[in-house]
């Protein structure tokens, strides 16, 4: 069976593990870091709501709703079911097409108006929202965590502090096949920036009197926060974020928690008086003028698995899919070369 070399070990390359690791493949992981998910990873909401997009249809979200599906034999990784999306109008056109294609989907949204809102989210202040029971949170860190130990048990070898190289690279592609998820740190390995940093910072509150079971996710109207998440994750503590910056930001802001819990208490006026216990932030890897993920050939048998920017979390099972998919068979049946950009070649 093949030898795999994994650069990074975030939320992808623990996943691209796991997959390649169930398949016989020996699989060997490096990541810069003293551990697994100490990157981008660590820092993500875990939120993964593909139901509730306004993406109706094609290609990336038949790949997101197929990804959705593989949490569903995750249980002990979720934190909260169910995603409420506030709304600012009653619904219309576009909502009713929506709530339909769901359906054809075979995934259900509801519509909960002004009175069903109310009664059933008494807190909140929204007259209309969208209701999503399969949407949901999750720990990514515990997943990654979980994907390495069941990885080992396997065989896979995960080294950490080391940092790999482009003759690393080179030299394992001569006979074996490396995978990129390195995020970032692609970079380092192209002749011009793929992936750039996008900031964000989140915070945690303590609430303990606030009975809120699902996530609720809403738009604002402030720049740096163009939709925002609540996620419950038991004890009357809450995750809320996150901020959306761009280059060039510095983080973390001593201003940003106030700023994030006086927008949580605009539709949730309890949280007003929730302890801020945390703040944090991290980069997520965007590509640069190409869609995101980045899924394609650098070399016949070198892989980019990267670049999930906002999403990397609900995509890290569809990815690993692929991506075992290519290397064992030599093909994948999921749609994937739309997400391969000109700079990669598209092989399989
Ligand atoms: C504040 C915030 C909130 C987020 N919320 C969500 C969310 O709710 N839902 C969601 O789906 N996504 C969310 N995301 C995005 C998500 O976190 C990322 O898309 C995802 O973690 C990317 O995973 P990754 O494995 O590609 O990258 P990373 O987790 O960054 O992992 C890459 C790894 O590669 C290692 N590495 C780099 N270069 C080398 C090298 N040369 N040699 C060895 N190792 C190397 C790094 O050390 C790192 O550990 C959020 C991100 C942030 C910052």
């Amino acid at each position: 069976m093949a030898v795999v070399h994994v650069v990074g070990c975030g939320i992808i390359g623990a996943a691209v593990a796991e997959f390649l690791s169930s398949t016989g493949c020996t699989v060997r992981v490096y990541d810069q870091r003293k551990g697994a998910g100490l990157g981008a990873t660590g820092a993500s909401l875990g939120v993964i709501m593909p139901i509730s997009s306004s993406k109706l249809a094609g290609d990336l979200i038949t790949l997101r709703l197929a990804s959705l599906r593989y949490y569903d034999v995750l249980p002990a990784v979720t934190t909260a079911m169910g995603v409420l999306t506030l709304l600012d109008r009653p619904a219309d056109a576009k909502i009713a097409r929506c709530l339909e294609q769901r359906a054809a989907q075979g995934f259900i949204l509801e519509l909960w108006e002004r009175d069903d809102l109310h009664a059933r989210c008494p807190s909140i202040r929204a007259d209309y929202a969208l209701h999503s029971p399969a949407d949901r949170a999750v720990d990514g860190v515990k997943l990654v965590y979980h994907w390495v130990a069941s990885a080992a048990a396997r065989g896979a070898e995960f080294h950490w502090e080391t940092t790999v190289t482009a003759p690393m690279i080179g030299n394992w592609a001569k006979r074996d096949w490396v995978v990129l998820t390195n995020g970032l740190g692609l970079n380092d390995f192209l002749p011009v920036p793929r992936v750039q940093p996008v900031g964000g910072q989140a915070i945690r509150l303590r609430c303990p009197d606030l009975a809120i079971a699902t996530v609720i996710h809403w738009a604002t109207a402030d720049p740096i926060m163009p939709d925002l998440n609540l996620v419950p994750r038991g004890e009357g503590m809450f995750d809320l974020g996150a901020t959306v910056e761009f280059l060039p930001y510095t983080l973390p802001q001593p201003l940003h928690p106030q700023r994030l819990l006086n927008a949580a208490a605009s539709i949730c006026p309890p949280l007003g008086q929730g302890e801020i216990v945390a703040t944090w932030w991290g980069d997520r890897p965007r590509p640069i003028q190409t869609r995101s993920p980045i899924i394609g050939f650098l070399e016949p048998r070198i892989l980019v698995a990267t670049g999930h920017y906002r999403n990397g979390i609900l995509m890290a099972p569809i990815t690993a899919a692929i991506v075992r998919d290519l290397i064992t068979e030599g093909h994948s049946s999921h749609p994937w070369q739309f997400l391969c950009p000109d700079f990669l070649t598209a092989h399989g």
